[in-house]
C-alpha cells in the first residue's frame, strides 16, 4: 500500500497565478476545438498526478479531493496499478473478449464474483464505463424476469447514455434536449431526509418513502410489470445522501415480495469510498446485480456487472458484449486495485478520512451560517449550502464561489446536488494525514471567504 505517512513539506505549491499561463493557453484552444457541452470544475490542465496530488501544466502542485470524479481510491498513477498495467501493454493490449478471450478477464470476474455481497454462484460481465454498466444492467433485468418497467429514484444519478439518462433525475444540465427518451421509467422521492418530499421528520416518518412505492405501484406501473429497482446506495451526484439504515432493508424486502430484481449502482460508491468495499455491505443489503466502476481499475476505463449466475446467464449467446469491454489493460489494473485493498487498510483509511473531515466539518457548521447539512459515510463526506437555514434555499452560487477559491488556494473540489449546493470530497484513500489537514484548512478558508463567519 502506498506510504500515508506525514509529509513535511506542504503539498500545495502555487508557482503562478491560478489559471497560470499555459493552462490558459490550452484553455483558448480547447474552447475553439472542443464543443462547449464537456464542462470543466476548474480552468487548469493537468501535466502529472501522484498519490492525492494533482501537478498542472504552469507547475502549480494542488491536492486533488476530487479523484477524477472518484476513479483514484487508491490514489494517481498508484505503483502497483502503473507496474501491471504497463507489463500488461507490452503483452497483450486487445484481443477483445468476444473473438479471443483471456484469462484476466475470467480471474478479475471471479474475484469480483467472490467479493460481491451474497453467498448465491455469481457471474461477472466487464464493459467501459458506468452508464454502459448501468444500461446492461437493466437489459439483463429484463431478460431475467420478462418485465420491462424500471423504478428509479429522484435525485439519482445512472449515466449519460440514452437509457442511462432515462434513469438520471436530474433536467439541466443532463437531459435538457437531449429527449424523447426511453419508456417505461418510472420515479419515486428517495430518502433524502434534509429536504423530504413528503416533509417528514426521521425516524417519526417510519420510512415513509418505501411504502409510497406500493403506491406508484397502483398508480403509475403495476409491481408484476417492474423488472428492477435500480438504486445508488449513497447517492452521488444526488448530493452524497446516506438514508436511514432501515431504507435499503425496506426497500429489499418491498422488491423480494413483488419478485422485483435490485439492481445497486455502486459507481461512485464501489471499492472502499464509504469504508467498506461496497457500501450494500453497511446494511447487509443484498442486491440480485451490482454494478461498479470508476475506482475499478485505478483510473483506466473498465466497468463491471456482477449478479446472480441464473439474472446474468438470461440473455442468450451473443446478447451481451463490445468491443472493448473488459480491455486486458484496465484488467490488469482493476487485478492490482483489488491487490492493493486486500489487507484491509484502505477500508480502516477512509473511515479515519471520513471521521477528520465529519469532526472538522461539524465545527464549520456552527459557525458559517451557509452550511446547512453536513453528511457522509466512510470517506464520501459532503457540506449543503444553504442561503437560509430555516429556509433551506439552496446557495448554487456560493458553492461554485466555494469551489472556486478552493483552487485558487491549490484544492481541488466537485460539486454535486439536483439543485448544485453540495460540495462533495472524493480524495484518495492514500491521502496522508498532513495532506488532509492542509486540504480541510483550505476549504475552510474558501467557506469562510464566501460563507462568513469565524475563520
Ligand atoms: N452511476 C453512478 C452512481 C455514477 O456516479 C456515475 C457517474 O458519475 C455513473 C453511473 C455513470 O458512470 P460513467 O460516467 O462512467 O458512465
Amino acid at each position: 500500500m502506498p506510504s500515508t505517512l506525514t509529509t513535511k513539506q506542504p503539498t500545495i505549491q502555487l508557482k503562478t497565478e491560478v489559471p497560470g499561463p499555459r493552462s490558459r493557453a490550452l484553455f483558448a484552444r480547447r474552447e475553439s476545438a472542443v464543443p462547449r457541452g464537456p464542462f470543466h470544475v476548474t480552468p487548469i490542465f493537468a501535466a502529472e498526478a501522484h498519490g492525492a496530488a494533482l501537478t498542472d501544466v504552469d507547475g502549480n502542485r494542488y491536492l486533488d479531493f476530487a479523484g477524477g470524479i472518484g476513479c483514484l481510491n487508491v490514489g494517481h498513477t498508484n505503483d502497483a496499478v502503473v507496474k501491471a498495467a504497463s507489463a500488461q501493454m507490452a503483452r497483450l493490449v486487445h484481443s477483445s473478449f468476444n473473438v479471443v478471450p483471456y484469462e484476466s478477464y475470467v480471474a478479475l470476474a471471479e474475484r469480483l464474483n467472490a467479493l460481491a455481497p451474497g453467498t448465491f454462484k455469481k457471474k461477472t460481465f466487464f464493459v467501459n464505463s458506468g452508464a454502459e454498466a448501468v444500461e446492461n444492467a437493466v437489459k439483463i433485468a429484463r431478460v431475467a424476469t420478462g418485465r420491462s418497467s424500471i423504478l428509479a429514484f429522484e435525485d439519482g444519478f445512472h449515466g449519460r447514455t440514452l437509457l442511462a439518462l432515462s434513469l438520471t433525475s436530474k433536467t439541466h444540465p443532463y437531459k435538457t434536449g437531449f429527449g424523447p427518451f426511453a419508456p417505461e421509467i418510472y420515479r419515486a422521492p428517495f430518502a433524502y431526509c434534509y429536504r423530504c418530499s413528503y416533509h417528514l421528520q426521521y425516524p417519526s416518518c417510519a420510512i415513509a418513502c418505501v411504502d409510497a412505492l406500493e403506491d406508484v405501484f397502483k398508480r403509475y406501473v403495476p409491481a408484476e410489470q417492474v423488472a428492477a429497482v435500480i438504486v445508488e446506495p449513497v447517492l452521488g451526484e444526488g448530493g452524497f445522501v446516506v438514508p436511514p439504515g432501515e431504507y435499503l432493508p425496506r426497500l429489499r424486502a418491498l422488491t423480494e415480495k413483488h419478485g422485483i430484481l435490485l439492481i445497486a449502482d455502486e459507481v461512485q460508491t464501489g471499492f472502499g469510498r464509504t469504508g467498506k468495499m461496497f457500501a450494500c455491505e453497511h446494511s447487509g443489503v443484498v442486491p440480485d446485480i451490482l454494478v461498479t466502476a470508476k475506482s475499478l481499475a485505478g483510473g483506466l476505463p473498465l466497468a463491471a456487472i456482477t449478479g446472480r449466475a441464473e439474472v446474468m446467464d438470461a440473455p442468450g449467446v451473443g446478447g451481451l458484449g463490445g468491443t472493448f469491454g473488459g480491455n486486458p489493460v484496465a484488467l490488469a489494473a482493476a487485478h492490482a486495485v483489488l491487490d492493493e485493498f486486500r489487507d484491509g487498510k484502505l477500508l480502516e483509511r477512509a473511515n479515519a478520512i471520513g471521521e477528520a473531515f465529519r469532526t472538522r466539518a461539524l465545527a464549520w457548521k456552527t459557525r458559517v451560517p451557509l452550511i446547512g447539512d453536513v453528511r457522509g459515510q466512510g470517506a464520501m463526506w459532503a457540506l449543503e449550502l444553504v442561503k437560509d437555514k430555516a429556509t433551506k434555499a439552496p446557495a448554487k452560487e456560493e458553492t461554485t464561489q466555494v469551489t472556486q477559491k478552493a483552487y485558487e488556494r491549490g484544492l481541488l473540489t466537485i460539486t454535486a446536488g439536483t439543485y448544485g449546493n453540495v460540495i462533495r470530497t472524493l480524495m484518495p484513500l492514500v491521502v496522508s494525514d498532513a495532506e488532509l489537514r492542509e486540504g480541510l484548512d483550505v476549504l475552510e478558508a474558501a467557506l469562510t471567504a464566501v460563507g462568513g463567519g469565524r475563520g
